[in-house]
């Protein structure tokens, strides 16, 4: 189906997080057992709805995972992890003090001390999730990350553990995982900040923990809009908007081109690709949900990018590099036919986990900063203390703070 632009424009301004009042209702429920009645309840809602008790697995059995994968895969785990871990490297994570009229002012930057880490596991084991949001915790400097996977965890996700670095890891997933790590429990320690994405319940509970623990963000189901002209591939271009549609049915993959024909060759291919790919009744769902979208020059399809906010955004552009210039909404930007998303699903460097359902609007995928707090430090002089609190009164005394103003008023 091609739409014109006029036909999706108000959709994508409109777009945000829904939530189901049903799944609240039941993870309010879930969130209060284990709040009230920690572990035993932990215990029992994980056997009533994973059919298994919460485990801790030791690092032991995550190193013998790790031994019995297969040596390629093994290589691929060590590999991603080390362009994870070296593109988290450059960002900058240090405060400043600086001299103020024989005082100082400055921000000091402090890592979090213990933070948690839900890794998706009720249909896929999502081991590369592992790795996008342990090791940028690591390179922060974060003391303790305990991880959270349904039970029955995947040995690949053990493997993961190993490779990333991970301290501690319960065997729990749902809501009830979500409750264990924002209170804590006996056996499971609370958390400062809860990380890594979920299905409903777990992104219904993490929205009413907030506060509580604080949070990475809300993520809703993944999206791709790819931006092309007529230099890019039909029979990529349609690959690529098929690995976004088989993740579910609920992905929205989108192509914006001003190029007609490139659209009808990129529908065709689609087709034709349906035809063998083994998450097939999946991918069609989701390509409903998505679609391909004329638009009268690259400029109409930025602007429609910038809209939408995108989780991931594709630029298959002949000279992709003078149009990063005009994006403004994107959880990441993947630059030409050679950066595809898939790799940076995997293996490119930034974490996969970035901001869905327009939310890009306001916030960036997870990175070094999210397990960074920044505390502003004041230590002025006398002098300056003097010359500051006669003003500082004023406002005081503007907001009827009169308490304020007279502390001030001791110090001139
Ligand atoms: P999950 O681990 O998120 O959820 C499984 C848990 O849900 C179970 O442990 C169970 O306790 C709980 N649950 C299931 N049915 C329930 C019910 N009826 N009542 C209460 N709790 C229930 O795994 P999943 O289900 O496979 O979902 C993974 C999700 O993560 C998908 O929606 C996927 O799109 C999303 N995801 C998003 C990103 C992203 O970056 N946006 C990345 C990876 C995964």
């Amino acid at each position: 189906m091609i739409y014109r632009a006029e036909e999706v424009r108000e959709r994508f301004a409109r777009r945000g997080l829904a939530f189901d009042p049903t799944v609240e209702e039941i993870v309010r429920g879930i969130l209060e057992a284990v709040r009230e009645e920690g572990d035993a309840a932990l215990n029992r809602l994980s056997l009533d709805l994973d059919g298994h008790p919460v485990e801790e697995i030791p690092k032991r059995a995550w190193r013998e995972a790790y031994e019995d994968l297969d040596p390629d895969l093994r290589d691929a785990l060590e590999t991603a992890k080390e362009r994870i871990e070296a593109f988290y490297r450059e960002e900058a994570r240090g405060g400043f003090l600086r001299a103020e009229e024989g005082g100082v002012l400055g921000q000091l930057v402090r890592p979090l001390a213990r933070v948690g880490v839900y890794v998706p596991g009720g249909s896929a084991p999502l081991l590369s999730t592992l790795l996008m949001t342990v090791v940028p915790a690591k390179v922060a400097g974060v003391r303790e990350v305990i991880v959270a996977s349904p039970p029955r965890v995947h040995p690949g996700i053990l493997a993961a553990a190993w490779v990333a670095g991970a301290d501690r890891l319960f065997a729990m997933g749902g809501a009830q995982a979500i409750a264990a790590l924002a209170y804590g429990t006996g056996r499971v320690p609370r958390v400062d900040k809860i990380v890594g994405p979920g299905n409903a319940y777990v992104v219904a509970a993490k929205r009413l923990v907030y506060g509580v623990v604080g949070l990475d963000g809300l993520a809703g189901p993944t999206e791709t809009l790819i931006v092309a002209d007529g230099s890019a591939s039909p029979r990529l271009l349609a690959a690529d908007l098929l690995a976004q549609a088989e993740h579910g049915p609920d992905s929205e993959p989108w192509l914006l081109s001003p190029d007609l024909p490139l659209l009808e060759r990129v529908e065709a291919e689609l087709y034709r690709q349906l035809q063998d790919l083994p998450r097939a009744e999946i991918a069609k769902k989701a390509l409903e949900r998505g679609g391909l979208v004329l638009t009268r020059d690259l400029e109409e399809a930025l602007e429609l990018a910038n809209l939408y906010a995108p989780e991931h955004l594709c630029l298959a552009l002949a000279d992709p590099l003078p149009w990063l210039g005009r994006v403004e909404n994107a959880g990441g930007v993947f630059l030409g036919e050679g950066s595809p998303e898939a790799l940076g699903d995997y293996i490119a460097g930034p974490s996969h986990v970035m901001p869905t359902s327009g939310t890009a609007r306001f916030q960036g995928g997870v990175a070094v900063r999210d397990f960074l707090k920044v505390i502003p430090v004041v230590g002025l002089s006398e002098g300056a203390a003097r010359e500051l609190a006669k003003k500082g009164a004023l406002l005081a005394r503007a907001e009827g703070l009169e308490g304020h103003a007279r502390s001030l008023d001791l110090r001139r």
